[in-house]
């Protein structure tokens, strides 16, 4: 190896470092000098480096280590040394640190703020792991008692306490002990545990957030023969390298047994599983599954829910090679397993929308699990009722990957009746002329499956009590739009504290804005009313027609307006699946990965919600969304029944999702797609330009797309417009977008990186650069 001399010092290595402050002009990261005392410098070590002028010391990441000499174009003499190792946080596998590069590259991102957005904060803070303390009444504590000197009237209230609570509530946490007792500080129990009258013990608590699952059925069926033809031919590729599968079964097909199946191979090879699930599936229900059929192993959950020091500790546990399962949302793509040790990865539900990012990087998780499977050289089994048109291309057309299917519901399961329902036609049956949105047909069958003792499930797509706040005069025309936004106004009630009429607001779902809701039209001073559709106008309705649903009793509302945290929805499932709730309604956090024996109806209010959008997946959705709501119906022994209110009842979406067919509806979708030369027949890349000034974010869109125009050259790649989006405006910011569609990936990804290296695609505040987008709004 050549020395250089740089400065007083002699150069054997230099380091490419990632630093988080988005250095815009080295999106691939700084060079540096390695002092020769770091020679065993690698990448995804933690460094500190100094930056800029003033040379401030910030922490960066080594992204790559290479000798000297072969870095031909770097001017040596300049370069300055990095100052040495930081510890903030374990160093990244190596693997990961590529997984980065490629991301940087291909969703076009720079290589420092990717590298940050994959280590959750609370690890690079280092926050302290926090044990909690449980504690519980010790056996023959009632003796120790009389035997202790003296026993004050705050450790009497603590024992107390701990006797008349439920069972399910023992051991309790200290803290909530404390609460419970009336205690200003946890020190009366500590005495008593000092002196035998409690027991302790110190665990974390997402142990105990998932301890109720984890205690029931871990009994594992025999597979039917169609299971075990895909156990057997995905296990035949395990420990042989990269390869690709997608599983397509239907709702209830017993995909999870297939997927805990192989982890078990997995595991007993003495390899860890990756396994990735949409954020909202990610219940305790998919969780508690897995540690019930695991119950030895040490398993990683990462969800929305963990505390800070809880993310940090799970994170450290997988980093230290400790854990053998890890399962998590979209992120958990980058969990520090360590090299070497990956030899499954699932991504359930493949085709959730949840998987991509719609912030930098804009990455899709499940296009990155099948790169991290790539370099870790491991299987990787994608899954779906309903598989993206993407997967489904590549597992017939392109067949880069391999295809296996569960046509048939898991034993004693069968697929549930679903009835098309033409609204157009049911509202002609309506007794009198009110709105409704519960026709006839499904308010009946709601009666008769509550009446069964059987639950129900009623889906609406829409937040809030309605869509429409006009005037009440027609000829007047006034609509309340937001002020910011090129989009109308909804209404939402807040539930009344006092028993009182529910207090009104409107709402934008783009800026958040609020308002109150206005009593008179400001054009003509008539009255104001609101229609349309919302989850808590079907809400309102349920209550009146079926007196024995009483909101928050035996009907709960699920959206992301009454659920606030995973807690929450944690809470409410487990109500559900008690029995105590009758009826769910909500918007599609109620149509993803539920499975509950009790369920006999689902109802879909109205089918046509994202039908008629501007978005080519509009028909895609659709099918996934009906097919995947009425498919958590019929998981017991009846059979279930699911009515679909729409106003298309011949749109194949709808028509196809009741007849479940997903290959006719693939095979009609594909064809169309490939008429129109979109996605996945072609890749697609939209830039969104956002300015305050309406002119001028056109001008810089046009000039966007001539520059981007002009190096298309012989690539087959096609840049279309600029044109404005479907919401032209969002928050006060002009938008408009361009469209880059290519023959493929490969060639997508190098044209957006030599154009991001040309200066072309400078992604920032005004420049959104999406690749694969899947909204396009
Ligand atoms: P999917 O993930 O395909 O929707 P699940 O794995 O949730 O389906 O299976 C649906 C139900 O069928 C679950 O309650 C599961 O325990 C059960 N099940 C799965 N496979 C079998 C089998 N071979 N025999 C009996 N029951 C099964
Ligand atoms: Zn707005
Ligand atoms: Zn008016």
């Amino acid at each position: 190896m050549s020395l250089f001399a740089s400065g007083d010092r002699t150069v054997g290595l230099l380091a490419q470092v990632a630093v988080e402050r988005s250095v815009d002009r080295y999106p691939d990261g700084l060079t540096y000098a390695v002092p020769p005392a770091l020679a065993d410098l690698r990448a995804g070590e933690h460094v500190r480096v100094p930056l800029g002028r003033g040379d401030s010391s910030v922490e960066g990441m080594v992204v790559r280590v290479m000798p000297a000499d072969a870095a031909s174009n770097v001017p040596l003499a300049k370069l300055k040394f990095l100052e040495g190792r930081s510890t903030a946080a374990p160093p990244m596998p190596a693997q990961l640190v590529e997984l980065a590069q490629w991301i940087s590259s291909y969703y076009v991102c720079p290589v420092g703020m990717t590298l940050a957005s994959m280590t959750p904060s609370a690890v690079k803070r280092g926050v302290g792991t926090v044990t909690r303390t449980f504690v519980d009444l010790a056996a023959g504590w009632e003796d120790a008692m009389r035997a202790a000197k003296r026993v004050t009237p705050q450790q009497k209230r603590v024992v107390e306490a701990l006797r008349t609570a439920a069972p399910s509530e023992r051991p309790m946490d200290v803290r909530d002990l404390a609460e419970r007792a009336d205690l200003g500080t946890p020190e009366p129990v500590k005495r008593l545990v000092s002196s035998g009258i409690l027991t302790s013990e110190r665990r974390t608590s997402v142990e105990a957030e998932w301890r109720a699952e984890r205690a029931g059925a871990g009994a594992m069926p025999e597979l039917t023969p169609a299971q075990r033809t895909v156990v057997d031919d995905v296990r035949a590729t395990l420990n042989a390298g990269f390869s690709q599968h997608l599983l397509f079964g239907v709702t209830g097909a017993g995909k999870t047994e297939v997927y805990m199946r192989l982890i078990a191979e997995t595991l007993a090879a003495g390899r860890t599983a990756l396994v990735l699930v949409p954020e909202i599936a990610l219940t305790p229900q998919t969780g508690g599954r897995l540690l019930a059929r695991f119950p030895h192993e040490r398993v990683a959950i990462l969800h929305s829910g963990l505390t800070a020091a809880q993310r940090n500790q799970q994170w450290n546990m997988v980093s230290s090679g400790q854990v053998r399962l890890v399962m998590g949302a979209r992120s958990a793509v980058f969990a520090p397993i360590p090299d070497g040790q990956l030899g499954l990865v699932v991504v359930d539900e493949e085709h959730d929308g949840s998987y991509k990012q719609d912030q930098m990087p804009r990455y899709h998780g499940r296009d990155v699990a099948i790169r991290r499977a790539q370099l870790a050289q491991c299987p990787i089994v994608m899954g779906s009722a309903t598989p993206s048109l993407e997967s489904w291309f590549n597992a017939t057309e392109r067949r880069t990957s391999a295809l296996h299917v569960l046509r048939e519901r898991a034993p004693g399961l069968r697929l549930p009746h679903v009835e098309v329902v033409d609204f157009a036609e049911e509202r002609k049956r309506f007794p009198d002329n009110r709105v409704h949105l519960l026709g006839p047909r499904l308010a009946g069958a709601i009666q008769e499956t509550l009446d069964a003792g059987a639950q129900v499930l009623v889906l609406l797509n829409r937040r809030g009590y309605a869509n429409w706040i006009a005037c009440a005069d027609h000829r007047c025309g006034w609509m309340m739009r937001c002020d910011r936004c090129d989009a109308g106004m909804i209404c939402h009630k807040l539930p009344s504290s006092n028993g009182g009429a529910a207090t009104q607001y409107v709402r934008c779902h783009h800026c958040q804005g609020e308002q109150r809701l206005p009593r008179h039209c400001p054009s003509c001073g008539k009255q104001v009313s609101v229609f349309g559709l919302g989850v808590q106008r079907v809400e309102e309705e349920l209550s009146r027609l079926h007196p024995s649903l009483v909101a928050g009793q035996t009907m709960l509302r699920i959206d992301a307006d009454s659920m606030h945290d995973a807690a929450d929805f944690h809470d409410a499932l487990g109500r559900f699946g008690r029995g105590e709730v009758k009826l769910l309604v909500g918007t599609q956090m109620i149509a993803k990965g539920l499975d509950f024996p009790g369920v006999r109806l689902v109802g879909v209010v109205n089918a046509d919600t994202a039908l008629n959008l501007p978005d080519f997946r509009a028909a895609e959705r659709t099918f996934q969304l009906v097919s995947q709501v009425s498919g958590r119906c019929g998981r017991g022994a009846d059979a279930g029944r699911a009515i679909v209110q729409t106003f298309q009842p011949e749109a194949p979406a709808i028509r196809l999702a009741a007849a479940h067919d997903f290959e006719a509806f693939a095979a009609e979708e594909l064809a169309l797609r490939g008429k129109f030369g979109l996605p996945p027949w072609r890749r697609m890349a939209r830039v969104v330009v956002r300015d305050a000034d309406e002119e001028k974010a056109r001008e810089l869109a046009e000039a966007l797309a001539r520059e981007l125009s002009a190096t298309v050259g012989d690539t087959g790649i096609v840049v279309a417009g600029p044109m404005p989006c479907p919401i032209a405006r969002i928050a006060d910011r002009w938008r408009m977008q361009v469209e880059i569609s290519a023959p493929n990936a490969a060639v997508l990804g190098k044209y957006l990186t030599a154009a991001r290296n040309a200066g072309v695609l400078r992604p920032g505040e005004t420049y959104a650069v999406d690749v694969d987008p899947v909204a396009l709004m």
